[in-house]
């Protein structure tokens, strides 16, 4: 094997630090310590209301309610749109175990779509397993959109709700719209390896006024807390005492390190798609990695770049994560470690997972870096040299032994 270029020749950039908080949240912050206030619905204009507003107008959706997870969105967002237990759920095999684990929560069963190798929903599988569910629950998984206008024509002519799961989608858009507002309902995490940091937190979207007066009383608006939600007043009343509580209210503090993060937000994806772009076509110009073109209409928005590699013996493949991480890049295969939670197989707790062999074979090439908005492009340089040259030894290696 090639020995590994001294690590003091290019200076490899820390690819896992997140951007400080900016200095309008710490003040914001201190104020509301010093007053306690750390409750949403202790005061009449809480951070988490005008966040909501914020947020709203920045989507461009009608209604807004923050939580405590993207995860608790998704939850919310099945009981709120009244499916029965056991309602079946399909959702993308490539994911993150929090997804079917919301449907499980919500006492519904998920059924696996197969995705193929450029990470997206195949349609043939998501025609094929339609007409076996009730409601449809898309992850954009990394960012990558699935061809949402095939999945809406088909879910609409079945008269099926789709739930877009846009954890890690804000700013992305298709067809110049908003993610997060194609389908009935868009939910967003601010956990901190999303664009908007706040350690945790959540907030899902919508044009359907009895949807989130349901989802803001199961969130943990008890008694007549909903009044403190400047709209819907009407919808709300609809609904008192006739649902359960599950608390997953996000509190002031964390909206207030949110709301100073959203004027950043446009350069953030301009700065991230710029990065992600660089990166990708000079990982193209490698007979061993392919990055994946995205789907026409989707402009994205990403903090991190997924490629393929090709060629690759499951060995070499090993051996080129081993590689590029002694040369300073951490690759994570999605399918080579016993418990990452992006391969559908460690789902344990579904019992029996369904083959789904183009899954399988994508998980089992595709590798995932950080390339988050504020590299440089000469960072960019440094993680694209070592990604390359990774691969360049590996298969050099092979060749020389003539394997
Ligand atoms: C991060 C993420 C989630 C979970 O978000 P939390 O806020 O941590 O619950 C769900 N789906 C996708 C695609 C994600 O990237």
């Amino acid at each position: 094997m090639l020995p590994p270029k001294p690590l003091t020749q290019t200076r490899v950039p820390n690819v896992y630090d997140a951007e400080p908080i900016p200095e309008a949240a710490m003040a914001e912050v201190a104020r509301i310590l010093g007053s306690g206030d750390l409750f949403r619905y202790t005061s009449d204009v809480s951070p988490v209301a005008l966040l909501e507003a914020e947020f709203a107008a920045l989507l461009g959706a009608k209604y807004a309610l923050a939580v405590s997870s993207c995860s608790a969105a998704l939850f919310l967002s099945l009981k709120a749109l009244g499916l029965p237990d056991g309602a079946r759920v399909m959702i993308p095999a490539f994911t993150f175990a929090a997804v079917p684990s919301s449907i499980v929560h919500a006492g519904m069963v998920p059924v696996l779509c197969d995705c193929g190798d450029d990470y997206r929903i195949d349609m043939d599988d998501f025609r094929a397993k339609l007409p076996g569910v009730d409601a449809v629950m898309i992850s954009h998984m990394r960012g990558h959109t699935s061809d949402m206008d095939a999945i809406m024509e088909l879910a609409d002519a079945a008269g099926l709700p789709v739930i877009e799961d846009a954890a890690h989608s804000l700013g992305t858009t298709w067809a110049g719209r908003n993610i997060g507002t194609i389908g009935k309902v868009g939910c967003f995490s601010f956990q901190s390896y999303k664009l908007i940091n706040a350690g945790e937190g959540g907030i899902m979207i919508t044009d359907d006024a009895d949807l989130i007066a349901r989802a803001v009383i199961m969130s943990g608006a008890y008694e007549h807390n909903w009044k403190k939600h400047p709209v819907l007043q009407e919808a709300f009343g609809r609904w008192q005492n006739r649902l359960p509580l599950y608390n997953l209210r996000l509190n002031t503090l964390s909206a207030a390190i949110i709301r100073p993060q959203l004027p950043e937000l446009a350069r953030r994806v301009r700065d991230g798609r710029r990065n992600h772009d660089h990166v990708a076509a000079r990982l193209n110009t490698s007979p061993w990695i392919e990055v994946p073109e995205k789907l026409e209409p989707e402009l994205r928005a990403p903090d991190s770049i997924q490629f393929n590699l090709a060629g690759m013996s499951e060995a070499e493949i090993a051996a080129y994560a081993a590689e590029a991480e002694a040369r300073g890049v951490k690759v994570q295969i999605f399918g080579a470690s016993r418990d990452n939670a992006r391969a559908f197989w460690n789902w344990q707790f579904l019992g029996e997972t369904p083959d789904l062999p183009k899954t399988r074979a994508m998980l089992m090439r595709a590798c995932d870096v950080r390339l988050p908005a504020r590299l440089t492009l000469a960072d960019c340089d440094a993680v694209a040299d070592i990604l390359l040259d990774a691969a360049e030894a590996v298969m050099a290696e092979e060749r020389a032994f003539g394997t």
